[in-house]
C-alpha cells in the first residue's frame, strides 16, 4: 500500500462525473488499499477515488473504527428521512459546515472482490456515504451547506471525508 496525495478543492478533478469501474481487478484493489491508507492516514471517514485523482465511481466509508465499506460503482436505490449536521471533507481542509442528508441510504455496490452487495446504513454512516457518492458527481458539501465555519483545530472531532 502506498499514500496518496490527496487532491484539494480548486482542482478541476474534484468537480467532473467519474467513470464506472469496467471490472474490480489487481489495479482497482490497489487503488482502493492505497485509498484506505490515505484516508486512515489523515484520519477521514471516507474518501472517494477523485480525492486520490482517479476519475472511478468508487469510494470507501469507515463511519466506525474498522467498519469498512469498499463501494465500487455504487448506486443509490432507497434514501429516506433528512438530518442537519456537521461534515467536514479531506479535499476541504480547515473547514467545516451543516449539512442536510438521509437518515437512511440503501445502495447497490461491488465490494473489494467484486461481488455484488446491498448495503443499508444509517444516521452518520448514510451522511459520509451520501457525501462519498456525492463525490464522484463533482459535488462538494460545500454546495450544499447551510453554513461553512473555519475549524478551531483545538477542538476538532474527526470525521472528515
Ligand atoms: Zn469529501
Amino acid at each position: 500500500m502506498a499514500l496518496r496525495n490527496i487532491v484539494t478543492e480548486g482542482d478541476p478533478i474534484l468537480r467532473k462525473n467519474c467513470r464506472p469501474v469496467e471490472a474490480v481487478d489487481d489495479r482497482i484493489r490497489g487503488i482502493l488499499e492505497d485509498m484506505l491508507e490515505t484516508m486512515r492516514e489523515a484520519e477521514g471517514v471516507g474518501i472517494a477515488a477523485p480525492q486520490v485523482g482517479i476519475m472511478r465511481r468508487m469510494f470507501i466509508a469507515e463511519p466506525a473504527q474498522g467498519e469498512v465499506y469498499y463501494m465500487v460503482n455504487p448506486e443509490i436505490l432507497e434514501e429516506s428521512g433528512s438530518e442537519e449536521g456537521e461534515e467536514g471533507c479531506l479535499s476541504v481542509p480547515g473547514y467545516s459546515g451543516i449539512v442536510k442528508r438521509p437518515t437512511y441510504l440503501k445502495l447497490e455496490a461491488l465490494d473489494f472482490d467484486g461481488k455484488k452487495r446491498i448495503v443499508e446504513v444509517h444516521d452518520f454512516a448514510a451522511r459520509v456515504m451520501a457525501h462519498e457518492y456525492d463525490h464522484l458527481n463533482g459535488v462538494l458539501y460545500i454546495d450544499k451547506a447551510e453554513s461553512i465555519q473555519e475549524v478551531n483545530y483545538d477542538e476538532e472531532e474527526s470525521g472528515e471525508a
